[in-house]
């Protein structure tokens, strides 16, 4: 299995640390033919605009929408999230692939920063460490979206759609591994449903 990490802007080296522990083969996407035999690929958290702004100007929009309308697993972490929003009100670019509506900088500025333990549907053990950069949140989802996280207060922090998830905190930057292991296993069962070429 090979997965992809979008790597345009942001912290994308973390996430191919986090995926090389677990074995992983990891590829860096930049351009549209980076994406060919990838299994999955990762949005990684940045800034969603810069994101936007250099994935329309490198092509890379329509590929990524038919990677993930093809079936194949799509993980967006904080600007990854927002990037694979369909509704973050406002005039900005984004793949528009998960039935969310977004608030972005949700909790303020850098200097808001905080980390929360968290429960997270099907990750088992001691609380994740929800690391949170002037991250965004979820204000709702559609039916057919699964809330996989929230914090005390109900906000939403991560959902699924199908072969879709998002996380509003950055996994990559803790050494828990568990959420990368949660969307490998993810991918590897998305490949599966993938029809033969
Ligand atoms: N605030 C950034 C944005 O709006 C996201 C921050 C992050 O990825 N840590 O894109």
């Amino acid at each position: 299995m090979r997965i992809g990490v979008l790597a345009l802007q942001g912290d994308f080296i973390e996430h191919e640390h986090m995926l090389q522990r677990l074995g992983i083969d990891v590829a860096e996407v930049r351009l549209p033919g980076d994406l060919d035999d990838l299994d999955a690929v990762i949005m990684p958290g940045g800034e969603s605009t810069t994101f936007a702004k250099l994935a329309v100007r490198f092509g890379l929009m329509e590929p990524l929408r038919r990677f993930a309308g093809e079936g194949k697993a799509t993980w967006g972490t904080c600007a990854g999230l927002i990037f694979m929003s369909k509704d973050i009100g406002r005039n900005q670019p984004t793949l528009g692939l998960m039935d969310i509506r977004v608030k972005r900088n949700a909790f303020g500025r850098q200097i808001d920063s905080f980390s929360a333990g968290l429960h997270i549907d099907q990750i088992e053990g001691p609380p994740f460490p929800g690391v949170f950069i002037r991250a965004p949140i979820i204000e709702s989802v559609a039916p057919g979206v699964e809330v996989l996280s929230t914090l005390d207060d109900g906000t939403i922090v991560a959902a699924r759609q199908d072969n879709l998830v998002v996380t509003s905190f950055h996994p990559e930057l803790t050494g828990d591994t568990r959420m990368h292991e949660y969307f490998a296993a993810m991918a590897q069962s998305c490949r599966h449903r993938q029809p033969e070429p």
